[in-house]
C-alpha cells in the first residue's frame, strides 16, 4: 500500500534524517548529510532490497563532469559553464536552467569531494566522446561498470556511520496538519509494519519505469518496451507527491537506448555508434542520424519491424567494443554474428542482399563526401566498414525515467506554486532531470549527473535544515 496518512502521533524509532533509497543518490545524499549535520545528528537510509543495488548498478557508472582534478591532471580543458551549455543544447533549451546550473556546478566538487575524501578510485574515459558532449569528461570506476560504481559508494557510506537498513520498503508517508512530514511506514522483510519518526525524509527511491501503469499514461511510446532498469523502482516518490499536493515535471522524458542486444539483454556501447558503426532495419536500411544520441533510437527502433535493428560493425570496432563489460558479456552470449562478406551477412541476418550493398555503398559514398546523409550524419571523419563484418541484433529499450518531483536548486520539493514543501527533499531519478520533456533531451550521463550532484545537494541541505532547527 502506497500512502500519505495523519501524523499518528508518536513513532517506534526516530532518525532527524531518513533517506528513501540505497542508489547513487541515497547514498551520496547519505555520506552529505553525515558531515553537514550537527554531531550526533541521526541518518537511517532505508532500502527496499535487501542488498541495495538499484539502477545505479545496472548502469555503465559514467558520470559527467565538468572541470575536476581527473581532467586537469589529463590537459583537458573544461568547466562547469560548458557542460551547462551541452545539457541545454541537448534538450533543445527545454531543460530546468536554475538546475542544470546547481548540478553541474555541484558535480565537478561531487567528484573530487568522492575521490580525495571518500577514496573512490575514478578514472576519466577519453577513448571517445559521446553524443553532444565537447569533450572527454565521463567519470568511472576503473572497471567501467555501474556495480563497480555502487560498490564503491556503498562501501564509503558504510565508513560514514550511519545505518543502510535493507529490506526494508517504505509505503506510507505521515504528515501533520502544517504539512510536515513526521515520519515513514516501512514495510519489513518479514512482513511488519515500522514506523520511523523523521525531521527530514530525501526521496532517493528513483522514478518509475518499473511501475507499466505509470510508464503507460505518462510515456505511452515506450508503453511496451523492454525495462532494462531496476525493478524496485515503483514511482512511489511521484504517488506520495502526488497526494501531497507536489508539482510534477518533465514526466514524459526518459533515457532511452537503441542498442540492447536482444534477446541476449546485453547493453551495447554507443560507442561503436560513434566510432563508426551504424544501425539498420529487417530492410537493411539506415533510419536516422545515429549520432544524435542513444535515448531518441529507443522508440526509432522500436517502430522498425518487429521492433528490431542491428548493430552493423567491423573487426576495427570489435576491438573498442571489447573494452567495455557489457559487450564482453554480449559477446559471450553468442550475439555478435560474423561474416566474411555482405553475401553471408545478409544470409546470416536474413536482410536482403541488395539493401546492405546500398547501405554500405551509401556509407563509402558519405565518407568521401560524393553523397551527403540524408539523416545528416556525417561519415567524414572516421574510417569506413570493411570485411570481415559484424552485425548485432538488437532492440530499444527503456533505461529509467526523466520527470519526477519538481525541485528546487537545494532539491527541496516544490508545491503547486513552486513554494517549497516544509521538510521533504528528492534528488536523483525521485526528482525531475536536466532533459526537458522529450527523450531527445537525454544528454548522456544525465541520471548519475543528478544522482551524485542533486543527492550531494539534498545531504547537505538536510543538514542545514536540521542546523536551523527548520
Ligand atoms: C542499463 C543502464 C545503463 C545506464 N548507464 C548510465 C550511465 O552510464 N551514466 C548515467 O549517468 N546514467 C546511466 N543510467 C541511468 C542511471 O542508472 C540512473 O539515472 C541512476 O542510477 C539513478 O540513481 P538513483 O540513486 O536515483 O536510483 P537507483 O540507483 O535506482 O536507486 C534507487 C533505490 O531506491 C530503492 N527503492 C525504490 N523504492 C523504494 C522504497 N519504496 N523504499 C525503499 N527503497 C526503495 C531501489 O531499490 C533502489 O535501490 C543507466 C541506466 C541503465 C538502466
Amino acid at each position: 500500500m502506497v500512502a500519505v496518512l495523519p501524523d499518528p502521533g508518536g513513532f517506534e524509532i526516530t532518525s532527524n534524517i531518513v533517506i528513501i533509497g540505497a542508489g547513487a543518490c541515497g547514498l551520496v545524499a547519505g555520506m552529505a548529510a553525515r558531515e553537514a549535520a550537527f554531531d550526533g545528528a541521526t541518518i537511517l537510509l532505508l532500502e527496499r532490497d535487501k542488498s541495495p543495488s538499484g539502477s545505479t548498478a545496472l548502469s555503465s557508472g559514467f558520470i559527467p563532469a565538468a572541470g575536476t582534478k581527473l581532467q586537469n591532471e589529463k590537459g583537458i580543458e573544461d568547466s562547469p559553464e560548458r557542460l551547462e551549455a551541452d545539457i541545454m543544447a541537448k534538450a533543445k533549451g527545454s531543460a530546468h536552467f536554475p538546475l542544470v546550473r546547481a548540478v553541474t556546478a555541484e558535480i565537478r566538487e561531487a567528484i573530487d569531494w568522492l575521490s580525495s575524501v571518500h577514496g573512490l578510485p575514478f578514472i576519466l574515459i577519453d577513448g571517445f566522446l559521446y553524443p553532444g558532449h565537447a569533450t572527454y569528461r565521463m567519470h568511472a570506476m576503473p572497471q567501467k561498470t555501474g556495480a563497480a560504481l555502487q560498490a564503491a559508494l556503498l562501501d564509503a557510506a558504510e565508513q560514514c556511520d550511519f545505518p543502510i537498513a535493507g529490506g526494508h520498503r517504505a509505503e506510507i508517508l505521515y504528515r501533520d496538519g502544517q504539512g510536515r512530514i513526521t515520519g515513514v511506514g516501512v514495510r519489513t522483510d518479514t512482513d511488519e509494519l515500522q514506523m520511523i519518526g523523521c525531521d527530514v525524509l530525501i526521496l532517493a527511491c528513483n522514478g518509475y519505469g518499473g511501475n507499466p501503469d505509470l510508464v503507460r499514461e505518462h510515456i505511452p511510446e515506450m508503453a511496451e518496451a523492454h525495462y532494462f532498469g531496476h525493478r524496485s523502482n515503483q514511482g512511489e516518490a511521484v504517488i506520495w507527491g502526488q497526494k501531497i499536493g507536489a508539482r510534477l515535471a518533465d514526466m514524459s522524458g526518459y533515457q532511452g537506448h537503441g542498442s540492447v542486444a536482444w534477446p541476449h539483454g546485453a547493453l551495447i556501447s554507443w560507442a561503436l555508434m560513434m566510432e563508426g558503426a551504424v544501425l539498420i532495419n529487417k530492410d537493411a536500411e539506415r533510419f536516422s542520424n545515429e549520432h544524435e544520441g542513444y535515448s531518441e533510437q529507443a522508440a526509432r527502433v522500436i517502430a522498425q519491424r518487429g521492433g528490431i535493428g542491428y548493430v552493423l560493425f567491423d573487426e576495427r570496432l570489435l576491438g573498442l567494443g571489447r573494452g567495455f563489460p557489457d559487450f564482453v558479456d554480449a559477446e559471450e552470449a553468442g550475439a555478435v554474428i560474423s561474416a566474411e562478406t555482405p553475401e553471408e551477412l545478409a544470409q546470416k541476418l536474413k536482410i536482403p542482399l541488395s539493401g546492405l550493398e546500398d547501405t554500405l555503398h551509401h556509407i563509402q559514398d558519405c565518407h568521401t563526401a560524393s553523397s551527403v546523409d540524408p539523416f545528416g550524419r556525417d561519415f567524414t571523419t572516421h574510417p569506413v566498414l570493411n570485411a570481415p563484418y559484424k552485425a548485432i541484433r538488437v532492440t530499444g529499450a527503456l533505461f529509467h525515467t526523466q520527470g519526477g518531483l519538481d525541485v528546487d536548486e537545494r532539491a527541496r520539493v516544490l508545491d503547486q506554486n513552486g513554494i517549497p514543501l516544509p521538510n521533504l527533499l528528492a534528488a536523483g531519478g525521485a526528482a525531475r532531470g536536466v532533459s526537458g520533456p522529450d527523450v531527445s533531451g537525454y544528454l548522456s550521463g544525465n541520471g548519475l549527473l543528478t544522482a551524485v550532484a542533486l543527492g550531494r545537494i539534498a545531504g547537505r541541505q538536510a543538514g542545514r535544515m536540521l542546523e536551523a532547527g527548520e
